[in-house]
């Protein structure tokens, strides 16, 4: 067989501690997963989780190491950042039950669900999909993954964010409604999830706009920090 024209590389991140990196398969995110944030975007009570997607190659390597120089995207006047605590799947399966997921579960990394808020809002109001507002390239900077057993208690951990080191979000692994186990065994009863997939968990309250010239700096306990120079 010839390709017509050569075939798009796999994305990848590193792994912390080892040699061998994570090809990216797909990206899952869940919306409202915070108490505070649900709120903060008009939401009341506790609904069913939800998921939106972002194409893979919207990965980008974003440890402090690599000095990423983020492109503010077209189209939009209102960037929004959203620090998440990312799954790295590393054994797939259909209809996983929560009792099940942890064995499914490769590492975790600290990720940015960057958001073109004004175009998401746009889409919202029309009953439209969020793509535009959430699959644009680079939408999705993640430092490096590290393995489970060497990421302590991930469910104690904080989260945080911040911008030109001011405090923009900051909460806690445990304020999640849908723990990682349970958004394991909804999304795979959704979708059969494959080694390499991705999962954004969702964002602690304190959304909020980025600029050109802003430095974000996230921060999970036990994890490698994620660094973007937005330009
Ligand atoms: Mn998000």
């Amino acid at each position: 067989m010839e390709f017509m024209f050569p075939p798009v590389p796999p994305v990848f991140l590193p792994i912390a501690g080892k040699t061998s990196v994570f090809p990216v398969h797909r990206v899952y995110c869940v919306g409202r997963n915070y108490v505070e944030h649900a709120q903060e975007m008009g939401a009341t009570g506790r609904e069913p989780p939800f998921f939106f997607m972002k194409p893979a190659d919207a990965v980008c390597y974003a440890g402090p190491s690599a000095g990423l120089r983020w492109p503010y995207p077209s189209l939009s006047k209102n960037v929004h950042h959203e620090i998440e605590l990312v799954v790295a799947i590393g054994t797939g399966g259909k209809d996983i039950a929560a009792t099940d997921a942890q064995r499914h579960i490769l590492g975790y990394a600290v990720g940015l669900d960057m958001t073109r808020r004004d175009l998401q809002n746009d889409m919202k109001k029309q009953g439209r999909p969020w793509c535009i507002g959430k699959g644009f390239e680079g939408a999705a900077p993640i430092a490096a993954i590290t393995p489970v057993d060497a990421a302590g208690a991930i469910e104690n951990a904080h989260i945080a964010l911040t911008v030109n080191q001011q405090q923009r979000q900051s909460g806690a692994i445990s304020q999640l409604i849908w723990t990682i186990a349970e958004t394991i065994a909804q999304l795979s009863s959704a979708w059969e999830l494959q080694a390499g997939d991705l999962i954004f968990t969702g964002t602690p309250a304190g959304v909020g706009a980025v600029s050109p010239g802003d430095i974000l700096h996230g921060t999970i306990d036990g994890l490698e920090d994620v660094v973007l120079h937005v330009v």
